[in-house]
């Protein structure tokens, strides 16, 4: 198995197919593989898949997103801290502040509107890769990919394409 740290955003790679989502079947019929997938800073590429380095931005755009909100939740708990600190001088304050930073965080990766964000992100991302290297866009078939079973997200292809298109 081929596998790397990739800097920045910093995240491993590894090219795997131990871990990923069993394919979804459509309503119609079609079969939809999982080709990567990005849990927190671990990005799993299916090994068919290693040639593709537009699935290596979009679940690289997931770690991005990923580290964008731990950082938030760090801003945040350091910010209710530096107010603990001075309110009360501290205490047992803290650990509710960081367990209420920590919840903020799982609760914001739970909620629909993030995820359909941060997946249109990720398509969109692809999309530039694949026009930064003069490569046939595919915004068709990222938009059919964003609004299928794989997600459930109940978008139409046009709404999906929108979505990804907004974030070009
Ligand atoms: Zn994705």
């Amino acid at each position: 198995m081929r596998k790397f740290w990739h800097k920045w955003p910093l995240a491993l790679v590894m090219y795997t197919d131990e871990n990923l989502r069993p394919p979804v079947v459509g309503a119609d019929g079609t079969i939809w593989r999982t080709a990567g997938t990005a849990r927190g800073a671990v990005v799993r590429i299916h090994p068919d898949y290693e040639a593709d380095t537009g699935i290596l931005h979009h679940e690289l755009n997931h770690v991005c997103s990923f580290w964008e909100l731990m950082a938030a939740g760090a801003a945040v708990g350091l910010g209710f801290t530096g107010v603990c600190l001075l309110v009360f001088g501290g205490g047992f304050y803290l650990a509710f502040v960081w367990i209420a930073a920590l919840a903020a965080v799982l609760l914001m990766r739970k909620m629909k509107a993030y995820k359909v964000r941060c997946e249109a992100m990720a398509y969109a991302a692809q999309l530039k890769h694949h026009q930064r290297n003069g490569l046939p866009s595919e915004l068709a078939s990222l938009a059919a990919r964003l609004a299928s079973p794989v997600y459930d997200f109940g978008l139409t292809q046009v709404e999906a394409e929108r979505l990804i298109l907004k974030y070009v």
